[in-house]
């Protein structure tokens, strides 16, 4: 195992975004949940996701594995890695202290489900998944190796692609008008872009 300044900012994406959402999870663990759209392809999803963002560049971090796609590290690029994991945190905390309960590691409309449109999400409708695409990014930049580094682009833009069609046909069905306003006024991902 080589240790490099990409791996130990990389290892520390998982480790905040667990400390970070450790809290949250527990409250909204304690709210019932009324509608769910947990199952195989849910699971599927999630398992995609956390190969590309957790198990593969763990791999890599350990091992170095896979060696062939691997090139030399840029201290430039590394530094612009750890700008973009800080910014991920840092809306990984936003989004969770927004949400709150409302949160779900899947589909989930919850016992007095709120929609929440204040905070962060006055901006965006998902800034989650911007913080998720912030992680990927970071990984693809902190990682100097060809598969570990785009697996979290590839594994969460798998889950992002299949998924948010589906919420927000969720979040219509459950609020109505109050999201249709809602969609009107935000965007998705990327403040006035998508
Ligand atoms: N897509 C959002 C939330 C991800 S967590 C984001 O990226 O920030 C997924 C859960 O959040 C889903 O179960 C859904 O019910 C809930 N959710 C999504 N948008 C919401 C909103 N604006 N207010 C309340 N709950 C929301």
């Amino acid at each position: 195992m080589s240790l490099t300044l990409g791996k130990a900012v990389f290892v520390l994406l998982p480790v905040g975004w667990y400390i970070i959402r450790w809290e949250h999870a527990r409250r909204s663990r304690r709210t019932p949940v009324l509608r769910t759209a947990r199952g195989l392809r849910e699971i599927l999803l999630l398992a995609i996701a956390f190969t590309g963002l957790i198990l593969l560049p763990s791999i890599y971090v350990v091992t170095d594995f896979p060696r062939f796609a691997g090139y030399p590290a840029r201290s430039l690029q590394a530094w612009l890695g750890v700008l973009v994991a800080i910014a991920a945190l840092l809306m990984f905390h936003r989004t969770h202290e927004a949400l709150g309960r409302n949160w779900s590691v899947t589909l989930e409309v919850r016992e007095n489900h709120r929609l929440v449109t204040e905070g962060i999400y006055r901006y965006l409708r998902h800034p989650m998944y911007t913080a998720f695409w912030l992680w990927a990014l970071a990984q693809a930049l902190l990682l100097p190796n060809c598969i570990a580094g785009p697996a979290g682009l590839l594994g969460f833009g798998t889950l992002y692609f299949f998924r948010v069609n589906r919420e927000e046909q969720l979040m219509l069905d459950t609020f109505g008008e109050e999201y249709r306003a809602y969609m009107a006024r935000t965007r998705r991902i990327i403040p006035w872009i998508h």
